[in-house]
């Protein structure tokens, strides 16, 4: 049982119980499972063009309890901080094998997709509570781990025969047809495969990862929220990945994961300005994260950071995913002696960066971040300053897992 070694999973399965007991009149929940939020190293936006992403899993998890029931009802309960209460669904698996249809309230649609692109149907009724450390809509990705521990869940309830890799498709297919987010693969793999003390790199083409061992305790890895809702992505997200599959149409490539920048650079003219830049981001991304993972395997961490802020940049300049407030994290980590690199991750347009430097520098780094002031007088959004920094010792306890019966 995994609960131990990740201090914050054993509190969240007592506020679950507690929230399904008072839910469901005293009636005690059979199983508990969890899978954690990720924070992606370097590789940003090469994901569904098929190249590299180096992600790691957080010890941030969603977790999810439950019981089956006798009938095809379904209810769920989530808790977030974000809501004041606890928000429910409830609805009913159609018997004939018909779709379960997305709708509202939205965040239910992530469980329905599970259950819908589930690799044993049909699905049995079920309650079940839902419980999270993963920021909502921070680039940590609580939509992954979510949908992973929900599968997980389900497994529980009815076994499948599939791998963890068809696990994550599987997953991926859910938030594609039922959140109508078409993202890559990225977060539903390492939520699904992320060990211990390690990276993950994944070649998005083939599905393969790898492992990067990732467990020095001269080294810290911080995560600092811009507190900034990536909202935007709603329509830059797939106006990114629209331009990118135009530029490796006039490359006359199946993906920018096969072109070069002398490809690129030979095609100039045949590109506009914007499309340029989209695909030379990509291209030099997906080398980058390629020579990130080499570095890490050398333990060459100021190679790594170098690498991490001329992926930052790139993202800012020709990529045009960042914002003030995550370039101003950025250059303000930097200036801390013992910093080796930080960078915007997830999709951008706020969200959190990612920061890599020496453990002994972490406290003046954290009070150097919070000194900062992010708001800006004509600023009427809802920002704050204080960032939350999360520092992890690399090597933090990161599992999707069953939590066992409780
Ligand atoms: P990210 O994955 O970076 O956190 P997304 O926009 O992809 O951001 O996913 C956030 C959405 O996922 C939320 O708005 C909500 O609909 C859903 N979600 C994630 N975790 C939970 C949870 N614990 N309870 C309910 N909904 C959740
Ligand atoms: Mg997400």
């Amino acid at each position: 049982m995994a609960a131990t070694s990740c201090p914050d999973v054993s509190e969240l399965v007592a506020e679950a119980r507690r929230l399904y007991e008072q839910v469901f009149g005293g009636e005690a929940p059979l199983t508990a499972v969890c899978a954690p939020g990720r924070v992606n190293l370097i590789g940003e936006h090469t994901d569904y063009n098929q190249g590299f992403v180096l992600p790691m899993a957080l010890p941030l998890v969603t977790v999810v309890i439950g019981s089956q029931t006798s009938g095809r009802d379904v209810t769920v309960v989530t808790t977030t901080k974000d809501a004041d209460e606890p928000r429910r669904v409830d609805f009913t698996l159609p018997v004939d094998g018909s779709p379960l249809s997305p709708g509202l309230p939205s965040w239910a649609n992530y469980v329905k997709g599970v259950i819908q692109h589930y690799r044993a149907p049909p699905v049995p009724g079920f309650r079940a509570v839902i419980a999270s450390t993963v920021p909502l809509g921070g680039g940590l990705s609580s939509s992954a781990s979510l949908e992973v521990a929900f599968y997980t869940f389900l497994q529980q309830l009815k076994p499948d025969d599939g791998d963890k890799v068809s696990k994550a498709v599987a997953c991926q297919q859910a938030e594609h047809t039922h959140a109508g987010v078409p993202c890559g693969i990225m977060d539903q793999f390492v939520s699904t495969l992320g060990r211990e003390g390690h990276a993950l790199l994944i070649d998005c083409r083939s599905l393969e990862a790898t492992s990067v061992p990732l467990a020095d305790p001269g080294l810290v890895i911080l995560i600092t929220n811009s507190n900034v809702k990536h909202s935007l992505t709603g329509s830059e997200y797939p106006t990114r990945r629209r331009q990118c599959a135009e530029a490796a149409s006039i490359l006359g490539k199946e993906s920018l994961r096969d072109a070069t920048m002398n490809d690129l650079e030979e095609a100039k003219d045949r590109l506009d300005d914007v499309t340029y830049r989209r695909a030379r981001h990509v291209i030099e991304e997906i080398q980058r994260t390629v020579q990130a993972a080499e570095a890490l395997k050398r333990g060459a961490y100021r190679e790594f950071g170098k690498l991490m802020v001329e992926s930052h940049n790139s993202l800012r300049d020709l990529y045009e995913v960042s914002c003030r407030e995550l370039d101003e994290l950025v250059s303000t980590a930097m200036e801390v002696e013992g910093v080796f690199g930080s960078r915007m991750t997830g999709g951008g347009f706020g969200g959190c960066t990612v920061t890599l430097l020496q453990a002994h520098a972490i406290d003046r780094t954290i009070l150097h971040i919070q000194m900062l002031n992010l708001n800006s007088p004509d600023d009427n959004s809802n920002r704050n300053s204080l960032q939350d920094p999360v520092s992890l010792n690399v090597g933090g306890e990161i599992y999707t897992t069953t939590l066992g019966t409780l």
